[in-house]
């Protein structure tokens, strides 16, 4: 399972899922990097 992301800024992003990954990786691009958009797939591609 993926847990942990690194977003291209450097921030890093733990959810103790990938569920959780996903939502808390979304609400960094949105709150952050406006404008740009990853869904499920894309961000579980590049999480560790
Ligand atoms: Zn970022």
């Amino acid at each position: 399972m993926k847990t942990l992301m690194t977003c291209p800024c450097g921030e890093q992003i733990r959810g103790k899922d990938e569920d959780e990954l996903v939502e808390l990786t979304q609400a960094h691009l949105s709150a952050e990097h406006p404008g740009r958009e990853y869904d499920r797939d894309q961000i579980l591609f590049m999480a560790l």
